[in-house]
């Protein structure tokens, strides 16, 4: 008998570690075949912001055996809500972006997720079917998946798209099963979220309110103007979301901007007391993430 190399237990958690996420999805047909795409290819867990429809009668009628899916779908108001506890992310788009973001095709995605999913929650996000994920929403991403499609014709229907991700999932689950664990550990360890890495990956939660210090922290500091943004924000999540940070190297990054915070603070000749009056006073400034 085929003895699985991985514990049947830590194979099902594995596969739970992987949500799949549609973004204003406006047919709900399309999230009931989305659900049975996903449990043809051993998939549960499915997240759905701001759905046009949902539950309804045509969401279940396309899922066919599939409405366990749909009844433990989690419903939510926005996407920084359906990431927040990640530790990777996945966005998919058949379009280049005027700040390209890093691409990569769904074999490599595949391994990447299946990876992370050891660590920590992975998100693959899907788009509308009228206009995919906005350069906003993509940008919320660690990578974009690409299906390399005619590029003639390269919009693939969103189901279809998601059937193709979980295949790759699959696909990579089930070689994975082949192989054991006998593959030398160290030897793939660059970044975080690899097997032997010291630190846990940071969660999208904990990145989100890294950048949002940053970005207050460039403006006290003249840096940048959220007036005259010069795509800077977009340059630096791209960067820092490459690095793919660890919990301790956001405790740092925080650590050194609140330094900044103090040394302007001194600089200026504001105390504690008055910085918090100051930045009160000042509409543009939002100190909530610090
Ligand atoms: N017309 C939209 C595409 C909508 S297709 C646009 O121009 O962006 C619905 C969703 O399916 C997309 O948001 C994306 O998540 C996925 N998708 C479709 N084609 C894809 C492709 N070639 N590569 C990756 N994802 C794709």
């Amino acid at each position: 008998m085929h003895k699985p190399a991985l514990p049947v237990e830590e194979t099902d958690t594995y596969q739970d570690q992987i949500r799949i996420v549609l973004v204003e999805t406006s047919h709900s047909g399309n999230i009931g075949a989305v659900a049975r795409a996903m449990k043809n290819m051993g998939l549960g867990n499915l997240w759905l912001v701001n759905p046009a429809s949902f539950p309804d009668e045509a969401s279940y009628a396309r899922s066919a055996g599939a409405s366990d899916v749909l009844d433990r779908a989690q419903v939510v108001s926005s996407l920084d809500e359906a990431l927040a506890d990640c530790v990777l992310v996945m966005g998919t788009s058949a379009r280049g972006r005027k700040v390209p973001w890093p691409v990569t095709a769904p074999p490599e995605a595949a391994a990447r997720a299946a990876q992370y999913a050891h660590q920590g929650r992975v998100a693959m996000v899907f788009g509308r079917e009228s206009n995919g994920l906005s350069n906003d929403e993509l940008q919320r991403c660690h990578y974009h998946i690409h299906v390399p499609s005619n590029p003639e014709y390269s919009s693939l229907n969103l189901a279809m798209a998601v059937q193709v991700i979980c295949y790759e999932l699959r696909m990579h689950y089930l070689r994975s099963l082949e192989e054991g664990e006998s593959r030398p550990h160290l030897g793939s360890m660059v970044r975080p979220g690899d097997p032997g890495w010291d630190v846990p990956p940071a969660s999208v939660g904990d990145v989100e309110g890294f950048f949002g210090h940053l970005e207050s922290v460039l403006e006290a500091v003249e840096f940048h103007r959220r007036s005259n943004p010069r795509q800077l924000m977009p340059r630096l999540r791209r960067l820092f979301q490459r690095a793919h940070m660890d919990q301790m190297e956001i405790n740092i990054l925080r650590g050194v901007l609140t330094s900044v915070e103090k040394a302007v603070e001194a600089r200026d000749g504001v105390g504690p007391d008055k910085a918090t009056a100051a930045d009160a006073a000042d509409e543009g400034q939002d100190k909530d993430h610090v």
